[in-house]
């Protein structure tokens, strides 16, 4: 465990990435499942840095490119609230946690590719992993939000739970898969809807 400590923040989170998936980045986006996105968490020094990756379907309830001026509108709204990171996943006030960034992106597939070449893959990887499809009929493509946070907290050792308001601003959310790389070592938590809080007693 001692050695993780020594690793930079910005390796983790990429190590984290790559091993998410080996495909390339359409299959990546074709295999979400909606309603289940990924937190990663990474604690170094004084820096608390929070990853989001959450289908379109959770954050703005489609995948489409926004067309129409309701679409935008409703993309707008879901950007300015993913900004507010404390608000999304809030320490312990004793940690004296701020928000020092926030960068949102939106990944999607476009739309010639979903016709052509995504599409073969779509239809490959429906017959693999059933389970990991369950989209409208007619739907194409897929959307992703990444978001990356960075907070800069005075005791990042007095977080001993997040509670995610994430699940209140995103009722299309269902569950977060949550990996956390923290000083006393490195583990991984579901959380869900229905019991929106993570206990990270011991583990800062
Ligand atoms: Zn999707």
């Amino acid at each position: 465990m001692k050695m993780l400590r020594t690793i930079p923040l910005a390796a983790l989170l990429s190590a984290c990435a790559a091993s998410a998936s080996q495909a390339d980045e359409h299959r990546q986006l074709g295999a979400h499942v909606h309603g289940h996105g990924k937190l990663n968490i990474a604690v170094e020094k004084n820096v608390l840095a929070i990853e989001l990756e959450a289908p379109g379907a959770d954050i703005v309830g489609f995948e489409h490119e926004a067309a129409t001026a309701e679409d935008k509108t409703k993309l707008e709204k879901a950007k300015a609230t993913l900004e507010k990171g404390l608000e999304l996943f809030t320490p312990d006030s004793a940690a004296g946690c701020k928000q020092t960034s926030v960068k949102v992106a939106l990944e999607a597939e476009h739309e010639d590719e979903a016709e052509g070449k995504g599409k073969e893959e779509h239809a490959a990887k429906a017959k693999d992993q059933k389970d990991d499809h369950d989209h409208e009929e007619g739907e194409h493509h897929h959307s992703e939000f990444h978001v990356e946070y960075a907070f800069e907290c005075a005791a990042p050792d007095k977080i001993t739970n997040l509670t995610f308001g994430y699940f209140k601003a995103f009722p299309n959310a269902q569950e977060l898969d949550v990996s956390v790389i923290a000083p006393k070592g490195q583990s991984s938590y579901e959380v869900k809807k229905d019991k929106p809080k993570l206990e990270l007693k011991g583990v800062m």
